[in-house]
């Protein structure tokens, strides 16, 4: 379609990569892959009013459209390289395509992204990107690595995405208001992670060799360990008094508040992965070097399932009831 709002986003996001043989223009994008690399690729989609906010501003839909699926790259351990956008637009919209495009950049330029093709369609507000990175032959981190005996570490702090949400919901106030009244607390950080996540590239390159399986949370972390521990065939304790949570999320809300959000809250783009305790030290100074923190937040057990510890060891009752308001945004998610 729209030859002008293509020209306008390959204006926007030019990034000089020699691996692009032919980028936006033809029928299809060329990309070198160089020998002893494999190609690594993941797209997701987000839809209005399904997986961000119906007013959410141009410029963090374009931003978090490709953070997410940086996230999943650096998940694999994978450094990204290429994008393509696929956007369906309820109109041939200008102004929001130059604003998406400029959050978009952004981010790209921060990873040397290469925005390489893309779809531009009409219709209901629709956004996916997918994303392709390298990562040395036999490399990449997976979810299906983890032993029994290991321990699990989360990168960053959990919840505050999920808290800034809810702050949302229970004040009733749009995310257009959020600004001015975030200005005034302490939210403005949590609004931050929920609009601006940060995907962890860095962190994901610098735990090859190290990890044994990885994942991105972006469900919640008790959901996205799942996963681990059903592709690894085990099971997982985390105690909940270890969870890394920030100091805006502890001056927002109380203390059980925190912990389920930091449990079950989604769309927080820290990575969860395993690796032997032994390796605790290492792996910590590699993640500092990479500019990130990790907290070791329990550990890999033989069996099934998930169990929350508190501070003496016994297992929390899941509280299930407070979590539906969780489950139902992941429901929809998926
Ligand atoms: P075709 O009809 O052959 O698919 P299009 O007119 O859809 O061609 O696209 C023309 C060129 O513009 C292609 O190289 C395509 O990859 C690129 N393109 C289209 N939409 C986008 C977009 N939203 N973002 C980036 N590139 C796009
Ligand atoms: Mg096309």
């Amino acid at each position: 379609m729209e030859f002008d709002l293509i020209e306008a986003l390959r204006a926007r996001t030019r990034v000089a990569r020699g691996d692009v043989a032919l980028g936006i223009g033809d029928d299809a994008a060329l990309l070198e892959v160089p020998n002893g690399m494999q190609l690594v690729a993941c797209t997701d989609t987000l839809v209005a009013g399904v997986h961000f906010v119906a007013d959410t501003a141009p410029a963090d839909l374009g931003w978090k459209s490709l953070a997410v699926n940086l996230s999943d790259l650096a998940a694999m351990g994978a450094e990204p390289a290429w994008a393509l956008l696929a956007m369906t637009l309820p109109e041939a919209d200008e102004a929001f395509v130059a604003g998406f495009g400029q959050g978009f950049a952004e981010l790209a330029a921060r990873h040397r992204v290469a925005l390489v093709g893309g779809d531009t369609t009409e219709g209901p507000l629709t956004i996916t990107v997918t994303a392709l990175g390298m990562v040395p032959t036999g490399e990449a981190l997976t979810r299906s690595g983890a032993h029994a005996g290991e321990a699990v570490f989360v990168t960053g702090a959990l919840g505050d995405a999920a808290g800034a949400l809810r702050f949302l919901r229970d004040s009733g106030i749009g995310i257009r208001d959020s600004d001015q009244h975030a200005a005034s607390t302490c939210r403005s950080a949590l609004f931050q992670r929920m609009l601006r996540p940060g995907p962890r590239v860095a962190a994901g390159l610098a735990l090859r060799g190290l990890a044994s399986a990885c994942i991105d949370v972006s469900d919640g972390l008790l959901a996205d360990l799942g996963h681990v521990c059903t592709a690894s065939r085990v099971g997982a304790e985390v105690e909940i008094e270890a969870l890394p949570v920030s100091e805006a999320l502890r001056a927002a809300f109380d203390e059980a508040s925190c912990r389920e959000l930091a449990l079950a809250g989604g769309d927080d783009y820290e990575l969860c992965f395993t690796a032997p305790g032994e390796s605790e030290a290492v792996i910590m100074a590699t993640l500092a070097q990479a500019g990130c923190r990790a907290t070791r937040i329990g550990r890999i057990t033989a069996g099934s399932g998930i169990r929350v510890l508190d501070a003496r060891g016994r297992a929390l009752a899941t509280p299930r009831k407070g979590w539906e308001h969780f489950s139902e945004a992941r429901a929809r998610r998926t």
